[in-house]
């Protein structure tokens, strides 16, 4: 069963604490991602959600290999006194909204956001741990969390005792305006994972650009030092982190380590990673209609092995079971003498 593991919803239901903030609708970014979610900036606030709900669940539906995605929410930024900074949060999906849908459709899972310098943050997540959530996300560099903050530990406390995994954004981050991008360094999770919290580092522990691959090898030394370790394989098919899939082609040793995920709807560019691979592969991948299925036939033409679609059930939170109840998909993959043989391959990524 494939679950994807980093799924992200926007939504502006002020009600449920939810919203987009003016200064981000204006930008650039909300309009790209909007215009590619068949969103128009114009419609309602209650319109725009609606859509963007409609276009990601006919995706999920749409897709042979993809079961399960789980629904991030992502808590607004707080300074160091643990006092909201509403100028500058751009977007706060609350977790009452991802809450909401994952009763209301059975193919989403909750993954909640609590900023651990809140003064309510313990109480906020025993509070969600019992509601059902499956992972806590965090996107440092935008909230303003700095994984080794003494103030964090007692929020480590508190995911070990609910089995609850953080999920964390690593490198630098450019959907969203930024408070400090050096807080998405994945070695700031140490503290963490001394404390036993099962981390598990977005986009395969990474970076963009010139820091990409130290900072994939800082990750495997974790990797090497906590079992509870893990990374994810969002945003890899993205133009800026491609050299990054390469790298974590060539080790599969980790591969028991690393989760599906996409991170919705980030666009991935498609045709540079199947530019030189074999024509009947690359036409298999293009004539998906569904974004999951692009992007899970990508990664298992390039070598990906089953357990790496299937490591997500083990990883994610206990109450993870009580969600479950869409039928799993048949297991169809599609035949491996499709899938590319890196070895004779001379794919560049
Ligand atoms: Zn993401």
């Amino acid at each position: 069963m494939t679950i994807d593991c980093h799924v992200h919803f926007i939504s502006d239901n002020r009600d449920e604490g939810s919203f987009v903030s003016h200064q981000f609708k204006k930008s650039l970014t909300y309009r790209v991602l909007a215009n590619q979610l068949g969103v128009d900036i114009r419609m309602s606030e209650a319109d725009q959600e609606h859509t963007f709900l409609n276009v990601l669940r006919r995706q999920l539906y749409q897709s042979k290999f993809v079961n399960y995605a789980v629904l991030l929410a992502l808590d607004a930024t707080y300074n160091e006194q643990g006092e909201f900074l509403p100028n500058r949060t751009p977007i706060k999906t609350s977790n009452k909204t991802v809450m909401r849908l994952a009763h209301d459709y059975p193919e989403f899972l909750p993954g909640i956001s609590i900023h651990p310098y809140r003064e309510d943050a313990i109480d906020k997540l025993e509070e969600l741990a019992e509601a059902g959530a499956v992972l806590c996300k965090w996107v440092p560099n935008t909230q303003n969390i700095n994984g080794m903050a003494a103030k964090c530990q007692r929020f480590y406390r508190a995911l070990v005792k609910h089995q609850l995994p953080l999920l964390t954004h690593c490198g630098r981050e450019h959907t969203l305006p930024t408070v400090n991008q050096r807080l998405g360094d994945p070695t700031l999770m140490q503290v963490a994972l001394e404390s036993g919290v099962k981390v598990i580092l977005a986009h395969g522990g990474s970076s963009t650009l010139q820091d990409a691959i130290p900072t994939v090898n800082a990750t495997f030394q974790l990797m090497d030092r906590f079992p509870n370790c893990y990374a994810d394989l969002s945003a890899l098919l993205a133009v800026g982190r491609l050299s990054v899939l390469r790298y974590w082609l060539a080790r599969p040793e980790y591969h028991s380590r690393l989760l599906f995920g996409t991170d919705y709807p980030v666009p991935m560019s498609l045709q540079q990673v199947l530019f030189g691979m074999d024509y009947r592969v690359s036409q298999l991948i293009n004539s998906q209609n569904s974004y999951f299925d692009k992007y899970f036939l990508t990664l298992w033409a390039l070598g990906f092995q089953e357990g790496v679609f299937n490591n997500a059930l083990a990883v994610l939170g206990p109450t993870t079971q009580q969600w479950l109840q869409v039928e799993p998909k048949p297991t169809f993959l599609p035949s491996k003498a499709l899938r590319m043989q890196r070895a004779d391959s001379d794919v560049t990524l």
